[in-house]
């Protein structure tokens, strides 16, 4: 795996999964092989916004990776204890609102911690495809 293009989709994805996990189910249902049109039912997002969703970590892992990427990454960033715990930025006490907007939030305001957490994943990550 090109480490690289794996950092930089768990830098997007890690933000994600501290900013509102609920976001997780998209790439949970798409390693599934479940549709967009079905994704955007169950998580009440546009069909647009699953598909961009899907596409960022696509371009950003490279699209015949990504699969793979995500079916390794997804049970460690479950792990990750979100810090937007409804609509509230437990890091700076403020009202930040869920979904994208805190997806914004945090990969606006909480870079280093996005890059801490993200390094360990892909450590960790890198510990498990070896073994
Ligand atoms: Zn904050």
């Amino acid at each position: 795996m090109e480490m690289s293009r794996v950092l930089e989709a768990t830098l997007y994805l890690t933000s994600i999964a501290l900013a509102d996990p609920r976001l997780l189910k998209v790439y949970r249902m798409y390693v599934d092989g479940v549709g967009p049109a079905t994704i955007a039912e169950v998580t009440g997002l546009s069909r647009d916004s699953v598909r961009g969703f899907i596409r960022r970590v696509q371009e950003k892992a490279g699209t015949p990776r990504a699969e793979t990427v995500l079916r390794h990454l997804l049970p460690l960033l479950m792990s990750i204890e979100p810090i937007v715990v409804d609509g509230w930025c437990k890091v700076c006490n403020t009202y930040v609102g869920t979904g994208i907007a805190a997806l914004q939030h945090v990969r606006t305001m909480h870079r280093d911690l996005v890059l801490r957490i993200s390094l360990q994943i892909v450590e960790e990550l890198r510990r498990r495809v070896r073994a």
